[in-house]
């Protein structure tokens, strides 16, 4: 058993290790050392909480615990690289629910019960906050996970009136609210019940009114609720610990979503709304011009002849698992002289930053892994650009289509460079669901197949 003393010098400890892991985390090389303060941190709050000296059970908790990361392991290893953010999305639901069970357990702890005057009143209001924002993270998570893994459409699915019906819905929640701090004892729960069960409803109707375009935006704003739920879940316990990381969390989401709304150049309001102003429409763009389609042999050719060539990598690298053919072939062309690199686009895939750790996997070094930002100035000068299952990052509709659903979204301006091979499956559209006139376009030629059997190929003849 560890004093109240020690037990707070171990939380501060573990609040400096996620202040550390989440500066780690800011670059790819400092990553894994991030990663590895987090979980030192983790350990160490988890530790100094069981060990204190007010809490009993402790058989239970370790059961808990050593089943619960049993779970988590075979979870960990099992999901598919593709898989991951459906993953994180249901993790994000996880502390949502949690924040909802902490606060129906705070509000019928007797300890809590014994609490008056403006004590009581404050924990009451931490109990409200708190269940609303859980559940609010719970059911947007579980819709968030729904879309991410297909099972919900990806399309945003808008009513008129939503935002007034929503705003009404919290106007009925402070009432509710008020209510619940005015009962005596335990006699709120029906109006902490009725709360709960609007704030579900509100839940879903945001995430499901957000488009799929939306999508990374959303993740990381779900990300940032979960992170409030959490810190209300410390307020409810008093866990300074717990209120900490919370906050560390909700706000480091927050400041991912408002940087991927600017990525995406769209609204971080509108977005946090659930789509506000968004356009529904599938793109009004006729498609003009002929699909051409290339061969392995041919592209080996232009390989052969470009100097400077970019490879964009999206989604399908990740379900077909290239990166590891790509950078054989890259390493080859480097050997012959030519200069390549990688363009990767802010939402690429389904996770920010899931390109990026694809290729770090790889091996893939990072001075030549570039940001939009950075390869579009580039374009013109480009040789050959290998879009590598890649679609609505390389939409030309995104500028210049004002019905598309991506319209004023930046996205890695391919088309402008020489020539321009894209390597997927088939004509099958993005996650957006829009068609692509890219591919119609007269530099642009297609090369039909498995990512990773593309590369494989092209390896052979080059
Ligand atoms: P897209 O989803 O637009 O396109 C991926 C393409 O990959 C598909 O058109 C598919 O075409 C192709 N593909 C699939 N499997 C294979 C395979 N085995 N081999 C070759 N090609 C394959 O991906 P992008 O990366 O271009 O764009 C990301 C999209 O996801 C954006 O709309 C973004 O908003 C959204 N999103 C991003 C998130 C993030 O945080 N990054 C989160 C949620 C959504 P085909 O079937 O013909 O092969």
């Amino acid at each position: 058993m560890i004093s109240i003393g020690l037990q707070t010098a171990a939380y501060l400890v573990a609040a400096i290790l996620f202040i550390l892991s989440l500066g780690g985390l800011s670059s790819q090389e400092s990553a894994k050392r991030g990663v590895l303060f987090g979980m030192a941190g983790m350990f160490i709050a988890i530790a100094s909480t069981m060990l204190g000296d007010h809490v009993q059970g402790h058989l239970y908790l370790l059961i808990a615990i050593a089943i619960a990361s049993v779970i988590g392991i075979i979870v960990a290893r099992r999901v598919q690289m593709t898989a991951m953010p459906q993953l994180v999305a249901i993790l994000h639901s996880f502390v949502g629910l949690a924040a909802v069970l902490v606060g129906y357990g705070s509000y019928i702890d007797p300890h809590a019960q014994a609490l008056t005057g403006s004590e009581r009143l404050i924990h009451l209001i931490e109990i409200f906050v708190g269940v609303f924002i859980g559940a609010v993270t719970f059911t947007g998570s579980v819709v968030a996970w729904g879309k991410l893994d297909g099972k919900i459409t990806g399309k945003a699915i808008q009513y008129k009136g939503r935002h007034l019906v929503n705003i009404v819905l919290v106007l009925i929640s402070i009432a509710l609210g008020i209510l619940f701090a005015r009962a005596s004892g335990v006699s709120g729960m029906n109006y902490l019940m009725l709360m709960t069960a609007i704030a579900l409803f509100i839940g879903v109707m945001l995430v499901m009114a957000i488009g799929g375009a939306d999508m990374p935006v959303v993740v990381s704003m779900l990300n940032s609720y979960s992170g409030w739920a959490a810190a209300a879940a410390g307020f409810m316990l008093g866990n300074d610990l717990l209120i900490v990381t919370g906050a560390l969390v909700g706000s480091s989401g927050a400041i991912l979503s408002i940087i991927m709304c600017e990525a995406m150049n769209r609204s971080f309001l509108s977005v946090i709304f659930g789509g506000f102003g968004n356009t529904s429409g599938s793109g009004s763009q006729q498609m003009e011009g002929e699909v051409t389609a290339t061969n392995y042999h041919e592209m080996a050719d232009m390989l052969h002849q470009a100097q400077n060539i970019l490879i964009v990598p999206g989604y399908g690298m990740a379900v077909a698992k290239a990166q590891y053919p790509i950078y054989e072939l890259v390493k080859k062309l480097q050997k012959d002289g030519k200069k390549v690199t990688f363009g990767i686009h802010p939402v690429a895939g389904r996770l920010p930053g899931h390109m990026n750790v694809l290729l770090a996997e790889a091996n893939v070094p990072y001075d030549i892994v570039l940001e939009m930002d950075e390869v579009n100035p580039e374009m013109k000068d480009t040789d050959l650009v290998m879009v590598i299952g890649a679609n609505d990052i390389v939409n030309p509709a995104a500028l210049e289509d004002e019905a598309s659903p991506i319209y004023g979204m930046p996205v890695i301006e391919v088309w402008r460079a020489k020539k321009v091979i894209v390597m997927k499956r088939s004509m099958a559209t993005g996650y957006a669901g829009i068609q692509n006139p890219l591919f119609y376009k007269e530099n642009t030629d297609m090369l039909y197949g498995d990512a990773k059997h593309s590369v494989d190929e092209l390896n052979k003849l080059y």
